[in-house]
């Protein structure tokens, strides 16, 4: 299908060709599903958040549900403020959600719609809420509009006059329920309580119940969003999805936050126990341990496979800093480390950790890539392995390189969702589908004598 895809690479400036991430109101919605009982609501026109909400589904497995100020050409002149005020009461009178977080779109953004006047003109039921935030879709991606969203629920409800406690406001990122539910596992293990948003666990991965559930008993409680004024600390996992967060925070009720990477690998976990040790003065438990000891045996039982094979590594940039720096320690070589996120700072955190392995020399990272970029490098110079979401496929069937889905989104699969990528658990499933993919080829393409079953 991409057999045809040219060597020679011309420089672009405005065009993006097989785009390496999706537009912002796809990770403002999916922040927002993390809210309990919270309505999505897309300030655009229905073609708009249909294929939001078809990107997630497709992700999720799970519907993803929102609704949409349904643009016309009238909204489109004029603006779409009466738009939103019918909205919002249809939602509330029809669907009877607690809080209703909006978010932009590219002709909402374009006719220039002040959506905190809007709100502050809506007259809401008692104890209904909406907030909102901008997601101007020709900038940043999916993973900002994230961030906007995350930071937007702090920016309306965080309460600077919220009792103290000894919490720690978590912001996970943009990972996966899996995810979510390992984290979880891991501050349980380490005794420290926590408010997590946005929190998919129960919403995204809801068990199969026979009754469908508009608002699953699940996502971050509106008054734990309140709480988190009143937190003592926070940790915000991930700097491209959590730093907006933490921001909010601290401007909104002075709270510090620790920005970190996602904890990948060992090394990545290790910061992240040790971070929690230090908010919880609690010891990194046994348990823990023998879970780090068990990765380490897997990369060294399986370090013949790993070592100098070469990687191509895309997705989300907090997701590929994090597998990048798993796949250096598994002994491989990252050779095109891409986003299509747009932010030196993806290019700065991927050179450092490939300096630190002695492996930058001939590598290349590139923020606000595109796939066909990456594309056109490997048919120049091919690589052993492509780790990374779904579009990756077709470069995958052109070229004959073994593929390993991770990350954001695995349309074409099953289960994803579901496994964690973080910790040492996470790094563990992930290092060993890496080890499949590698052996699986081994097998393909090696005689009939050489056919082992022990390797
Ligand atoms: S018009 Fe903008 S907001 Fe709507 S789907 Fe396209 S990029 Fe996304």
């Amino acid at each position: 299908m991409l057999d045809q895809t040219p060597k020679e690479i011309f420089e672009r400036t405005a065009l993006r060709v097989n785009p390496c991430k999706t537009c912002q109101p796809v990770g403002a919605l999916f922040a927002a599903l993390g809210v309990k009982r919270c309505m999505p609501h897309s300030h655009g026109s229905q073609g708009c958040v249909s294929y939001h909400r078809t990107f997630l589904t497709r992700h999720f497995k799970e519907p993803a549900i929102a609704s949409s100020s349904s643009f016309t050409e009238g909204a489109s002149v004029f603006g779409g403020g009466a738009n939103l005020t019918a909205s919002v009461k249809n939602i509330f009178d029809v669907y009877d959600p607690d809080i209703i977080a909006v978010h932009t779109t590219c002709l909402s953004e374009t006719i220039g719609d002040d959506l905190n006047s809007f709100i502050m003109e809506l007259e809401l039921p008692d104890d209904k809420l909406v907030v909102h935030c901008n997601t101007p879709s020709y900038v940043g991606s999916h993973v900002n509009g994230f961030a906007n969203m995350t930071a937007g629920f702090i920016k309306y409800l965080a309460d600077r006059r919220a009792p103290k406690s000894g919490r720690v406001g978590f912001f996970p990122g943009f990972v996966n329920p899996g995810d979510l539910r390992e984290y979880k596992r891991l501050m349980g293990l380490m005794g420290t309580e926590y408010v997590m948003l946005p929190d998919h666990t129960g919403v995204l991965d809801a068990p199969m119940t026979g009754t469908y559930r508009m608002f699953p008993d699940a996502g971050t409680e509106i008054d734990d969003i309140r709480a988190l004024g009143g937190v003592r600390a926070a940790l915000a996992m991930g700097p491209f999805a959590s730093t907006e967060p933490a921001l909010a925070l601290k401007a909104k009720c002075g709270v510090d936050s620790s920005i970190m990477p996602l904890p990948f690998g060992v090394s990545g976990t290790d910061s992240f126990l040790m971070k929690l040790s230090e908010l919880s003065g609690n010891p990194v438990p046994k348990e823990l341990e023998d879970e780090r000891g068990r990765l380490v045996d897997l990369m060294l039982d399986a370090n013949p496979y790993f070592y100098g094979k070469t990687c191509a590594v895309f997705g989300d940039p907090d997701t590929v800093v994090g597998i990048t720096s798993l796949a250096l320690e598994l002994g491989m070589l990252p050779k095109y480390v891409i986003t299509g996120t747009p932010g030196e700072a993806f290019v700065e955190a991927a050179g450092r950790l490939l300096e630190a392995y002695d492996a930058r020399q001939g590598a290349k990272i590139k923020a606000a890539a595109d796939l066909f970029e990456l594309h056109q490098w490997i048919k120049n110079e091919k690589v052993d392995l492509l780790i990374g979401s779904s579009y990756a496929k077709q470069i995958a069937k052109a070229e004959d390189i073994p593929f390993v889905r991770a990350g954001f989104p695995v349309l074409d699969r099953y289960g994803h969702a579901y496994q964690p990528l973080i910790g040492y658990q996470g790094s563990l499933l992930l290092a060993g589908r890496i080890a499949d993919a590698i052996m699986d080829r081994l097998d393909r393409d090696c005689a009939d004598e050489d056919l082992e079953l022990v390797l």
